[in-house]
């Protein structure tokens, strides 16, 4: 025995190295604020994006110890300074992130207290902090409260958990499967069709749905549609819009949508993950109308309110559907069940543990009030107004008014190769660096896309947009040989 609590004490001392002192806390997280601080601050100068790729050998675990010192400086040249600046305001590519600096706060706070957040029993602080958050946002978009609801990693979880409660609550399984139709946009995020193939809907009948000139679903198409299939014998169960698309940024007609839906009894699912939070601007609330029809919906707060990534959500309308697939008891767990703090999150998602999300939205909804972030919202709805209207100045063609934050454009070159010479832009513009920007065939065209949203996006970013798009235009021409 006494051998025993011998070689367990020099166990102890040695694991003791993962509990640094507080003198060693201290200098540990003076380092990273030092680099944090520096970091934020180099911001506003540095590209946003580089191609370089990183050096593989940099990240070697060879089991031995390498100072923080050091760690920094790979983490710096090696993960930083490559790819996406994702931090950085002229991040105008994709949909961009943020990255608020309180939020960074609270997944340190969540990190070191290690809250247990996927069962109220473990830590119903945590739960009721989540679900105080998905009620705010049932408030925001006129859901019921006896919705449920999660935080999820991001969009794609949140969209694969509302399709899993459609197909459930509808019985999608079997052979009802191939002669089920699910009716969706070609605009439509692809993580919804992933999330169909994920949850073993590969074999659905998948209508894509005619849109308008602003890329935006018909919603006579839909009705049409919905007839003809009844009349031939299939079963339409789902309709899937979006309140945002990612290349277009358009608002399907929502209210129209949702009342074909009802009638037709169909489940609505909206994936709102880029556009929803523009509900909370007095310019683009009315465009929204019609959200509260919907059976499910996807929100992302790692894109519209700023957040670093990790956080998407989802609200759904019928909680059984929810449960059906997502609720499960096990005899270890036999002592976590309380039924006292509403739905445990591990009830509504296919995670059991996970990260405590919640705290990196309620607390930048704390300190900041949600005034900032409205405004936040107004400025990039303006500073995409500005854009269009400068770029338009300087010869370029646009696609039509957004309504949004996400507008395309591109060189046009009568008589000539103008897919290859925006091509041959976009392929500048990376190599340049200077802001990042991605690009998208709409109708068959190559266009160059602009998305604002992150918060440090500025009007300065936008005129060094300008500046960067006139200079590398003209290049291009002159190595083109034209103009
Ligand atoms: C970003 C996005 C998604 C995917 O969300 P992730 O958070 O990246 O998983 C889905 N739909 C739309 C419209 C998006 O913009």
């Amino acid at each position: 025995m006494d051998d025993l609590i011998t070689r367990i004490r020099v166990l102890e001392k040695e694991s003791e190295a993962l509990e640094p002192s507080e003198e060693q806390r201290n200098d540990l997280l003076g380092q990273v604020r030092e680099y944090t601080n520096n970091f934020i601050n180099s911001l506003p100068s540095a590209e946003s994006y580089s191609a370089e790729k990183a050096k593989k050998e940099a990240f070697l675990i060879d089991g031995k110890k390498m100072s923080l010192e050091k760690v920094l400086e790979v983490f710096s040249e090696e993960v930083a300074s490559k790819g996406i600046r994702a931090a950085s305001g002229g991040h105008l590519g994709y949909i961009p992130g943020g990255g608020i600096y309180t939020s960074a706060l609270a997944d340190y706070l969540a990190a070191v207290t290690n809250e247990y957040s996927g069962i109220s029993f473990a830590s119903p602080g945590a739960v009721a902090m989540e679900h105080e958050l998905l009620n705010w946002m049932k408030g925001l978009f006129g859901f019921p409260e006896s919705a449920v609801g999660n935080l999820t990693s991001g969009g794609s979880i949140a969209n694969m958990i509302a399709l899993t409660a459609a197909r459930d609550r509808h019985g999608i399984k079997g052979a009802k499967i191939e002669k089920s139709v699910v009716y969706l946009s070609p605009q439509l995020h692809h993580c919804n069709l992933k999330a169909l193939r994920i949850i073993g809907l590969e074999d659905v009948i998948i209508r894509h749905l005619e849109l308008d000139e602003e890329s935006k679903i018909i919603a006579a198409d839909l009705s049409e549609k919905i007839n003809e299939d009844k009349r031939s014998g299939y079963e339409p169960f789902l309709v899937i819009a979006s309140a945002g698309t990612t290349d277009t940024g358009a608002i399907d007609p929502l209210k129209e949508i949702g009342e074909i839906c009802q009638k037709n009894e169909l489940w609505f699912h909206i994936d709102a993950a880029y556009g929803g939070f523009f509900i909370l601007t007095e310019e683009c609330k009315q465009l929204f109308g019609g959200i509260s029809l919907a059976d499910s919906l996807a929100v992302d707060p790692h894109k519209g309110l700023f957040l670093p990534y990790g956080l998407g959500s989802v609200l759904v309308k019928n909680r059984e559907a929810v449960l059906h697939s997502h609720h499960y008891t096990a005899n270890y767990m036999q002592d976590a069940i309380d039924g006292t703090g509403g739905e445990d999150p591990a009830d509504v998602s296919p995670e059991l543990t996970k990260h405590f999300r919640a705290l990196r939205l309620w607390l930048p909804l704390q300190l900041h009030g949600i005034e900032p972030f409205k405004i936040c919202l107004e400025e990039k709805l303006l500073l995409t107004r500005y854009f269009r209207h400068k770029i338009k100045e300087l010869g370029f063609e646009l696609g039509p008014e957004p309504d949004l934050t996400v507008t395309y454009f591109w060189w046009p070159v009568p008589d000539g190769d103008e897919d290859g010479f925006n091509r041959r832009l976009l392929k500048e513009i990376h190599k340049d660096g200077t802001v990042f920007l991605s690009s998208t065939n709409i109708k068959g065209r190559f266009v160059i896309r602009l998305a604002v949203l992150s918060f440090r996006t500025k009007l300065e970013t936008i005129d060094k947009t300008l500046e960067m798009l006139i200079r590398l235009k003209n290049k291009v021409a002159a190595e083109m040989n034209f103009e």
